[in-house]
């Protein structure tokens, strides 16, 4: 399993500072997953987030791959900024927990011309779940209803764990009770808190985040 970082988009968070966007690759002898598809959605959400965006076609070109060699897609939520080029990937499932779809539909109509397009194949989840041999999503409710992390395992029991953003940066992820979390960090405070404990229970090995670059290590 070898996990390789995209660098999809930047925006301008709520704190007037530019945050990366970040999706990954996960490949493991010939098959290739991908986790988050990156920024889209109506042109306001755009503006409003001030997103200087990328193809998520010319972010895997770097990696010498094509969205043809994507055999599936995860994404750990459905947010305009982690499933906005999902019909990119038309010919792949997109495995998502249950309760995010549901959530999704029910909060966000104006992007399931992004998400939930004709001929959109949904594999849905309802918690825990292992995806293949050493890759698995666990589900971490708090930063979204249906929001899931996704856990790669390696040979010798290391493991890393693509948080999605169930930690937007490193220092929350760190302190999880601090009481100035960026805003839109929980949806669902309790929820959250229980998912980074839980999440920090497992002690994974690395830790690598959609909005910021540096990768913990243990
Ligand atoms: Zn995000």
């Amino acid at each position: 399993m070898e996990i390789k970082r995209l660098h999809l988009a930047s925006l301008q968070g709520r704190d007037g500072r530019r945050w990366p966007v970040h999706g990954f690759v996960v490949t493991h002898d010939g098959d290739a997953v991908l986790v988050d598809t990156g920024v889209g959605g109506p042109q306001e959400a755009l503006d409003d987030w001030r997103v200087v965006n990328r193809s998520v076609a010319d972010a895997l070109a770097e990696l010498d791959l094509s969205p043809a060699d994507i055999g599936l897609v995860i994404n750990t939520h459905l947010h305009f900024d982690h499933c906005g080029q999902n019909a990119v990937f038309r010919h792949a499932p997109f495995y998502v927990q249950r309760a995010e779809l549901d959530r999704a539909r029910r909060e966000a109509p104006q992007l399931r011309d992004w998400f939930d397009f004709a001929g959109a194949r949904f594999e849905l989840l309802d918690g825990d779940t292992e995806i293949l041999p050493g890759l698995e999503v666990i589900a971490t409710p708090g930063h979204t209803e249906g929001h899931q992390c996704v856990v790669v395992r390696g040979d010798g029991g290391a493991f890393d764990l693509l948080i999605g953003d169930a930690a937007y940066t490193p220092r929350v992820y760190e302190d999880p009770g601090t009481d100035k979390l960026p805003s839109g960090q929980a949806s669902d405070l309790p929820a959250w808190r229980d998912s980074l404990r839980r999440i920090q229970a497992l002690s994974p090995d690395r830790v690598h985040f959609c909005h910021h670059t540096d990768v913990i290590h243990r």
